[in-house]
């Protein structure tokens, strides 16, 4: 049975790991640094590029094939390399089509660590960013590009905001200026929303998040749909149309066509810099993996719930959760991702930061931690914690109100849940 025909449920449960006979039924664990083989010939191709197969897991490993390609199938793509974290994913991403005197556009609308890595480490690297207000009117934004622009960026549901990005419009404004649109899908996951099917060409994951579910390893992905065509834009992507002088003159998109983003991110970047992740932490994603497709409803499920009970409390003072009618970004979330967003809720508390970090400490099981998206329910104050480093001019262009209190619904008995921010609330 070919996979691509297999639904979402059957991917997670079953997919990438194909046992022959007599093979083990579960994705073993390939604890190995390395391969063995019969001839110097043979390893000398491999080197080359000439010969496929696994020679030192900083490249490549057979565990961690096995789950970026049910990752890979699950979005629809032609392919996946998993990273050692989701901040390398996105940075991978991006290294691997810009340099030196290059520039991308990225939505403000993002995750704290990608705003310091786009905004500030970088820059130091000479790749500047323009950051835009994804809501903004389609001239607006197309105004931030430049000729030296290389690539657009956004998350589908924003962290922590919950900003919901308008795919199809970033897709036109990324197409229209010849660059890849690259979608950070880590809160809705592929159980939620494809961005694929709605233009975008690769897609990056924080797997630490629901595709492990369980806050046991970070990672993270990246996804290629195979559909840039980087040899139209031979100029703008030197790096993938031109000889690659670190493998005796190889060009990517000759030689590996559809699949020349991906290799080339593993031959060069994956072989300069690392971040790759482990095995062992490749076999607990897994496990995350076969059971994402019912996690991901239930923590949807619980958070609808929780998100209607503040909105009714009258203790709150905002709630944003795209899921709830009325909510700013509810017809972009009914497009994109019908199904639910994610569990995670944005509220902020009549009284503002110093209520809200009152009421956090108040809280019995749902925990205070750095982490968002498992099973467990927790909270965090991004302004306090995650995105400490950023200025409150910084934090409002990044979509996080100072008082904003970012709840990770779990999916626990959902009664418990309200039990506990009842008590906090009015304790
Ligand atoms: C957490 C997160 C990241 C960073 O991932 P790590 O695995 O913590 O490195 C990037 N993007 C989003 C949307 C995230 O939530």
């Amino acid at each position: 049975m070919k996979a691509e025909k297999l639904n979402l449920g059957t991917l997670c449960v079953q997919g990438g790991w194909n046992p022959g006979n007599g093979d083990p039924r579960v994705l073993p664990i390939y604890q190995s640094t390395t391969f063995k083989y019969e001839t110097s010939e043979q390893m000398a191709k491999l080197f080359d590029l000439e010969a496929e197969g696994y020679f030192y897991t900083r490249l490549q490993n057979p565990t961690n094939d096995a789950v970026a390609k049910k990752i890979a199938d699950l979005e629809g793509g032609i392919g996946a390399v998993l990273t050692s974290s989701g901040q390398a994913a996105n940075f991978f991403a991006m290294l691997n089509i810009c340099e030196a005197g290059d520039h991308i556009v990225s939505s403000s609308n993002i995750y704290g660590g990608t705003f310091n890595l786009f905004g500030v480490t970088m820059k130091k690297m000479g790749i500047e960013c323009t950051f835009v207000d994804s809501d903004a009117p389609e001239e607006e934004i197309a105004a931030a590009f430049r000729p030296n622009t290389k690539a657009l960026f956004g998350e589908s549901v924003s962290n922590p905001g919950g900003q919901v990005l308008d795919i199809e419009k970033f897709a036109r404004l990324a197409h229209s200026h010849g660059v890849p649109l690259i979608v950070d899908n880590t809160f809705p996951t592929p159980i939620n929303c494809r961005p694929f099917e709605w233009g975008a060409d690769i897609v990056t994951h924080s797997t630490t998040k629901y595709m492990d579910g369980h806050a046991t390893s970070v990672g993270g992905a990246v996804v290629d749909s195979g559909r840039f065509d980087w040899q139209a834009q031979a100029e703008r992507f030197p790096g993938l149309t031109r000889p690659d002088a670190s493998y005796h003159g190889l060009v990517y998109t000759e030689a590996f066509g559809q699949a020349a983003y991906l290799t080339k991110l593993t031959a060069q970047l994956m072989r300069d810099l690392g971040s790759i992740p482990s095995p062992f932490n490749c076999f607990l994603l897994n496990l995350g993996l076969e059971t994402l497709h019912l996690r991901v409803p239930r923590h949807c499920a619980n958070a609808l719930e929780v998100a209607r009970w503040l909105k009714a409390n009258e203790k709150v003072a905002w709630i944003s959760y795209a899921p709830l009618e009325g909510d700013k970004y509810h017809e972009l979330a009914r497009k994109y991702m019908p199904g639910g967003t994610c569990g995670v809720i944005a509220f902020g508390l009549k009284g503002g930061r110093e209520e809200s970090i009152r009421f956090m400490d108040r809280l019995k099981f749902i925990s205070i931690v750095t982490h968002v998206a498992d099973a467990r329910t927790c909270v965090l104050h991004p302004a306090s914690h995650t995105h400490r480093q950023l200025s409150d001019e910084q934090l409002l262009e990044a979509g996080v109100r100072p008082d904003l209190i970012r709840l990770s619904v779990g999916i626990e008995d959902v009664g418990d849940i309200l039990a506990d921010l009842q008590q906090a609330l009015h304790g």
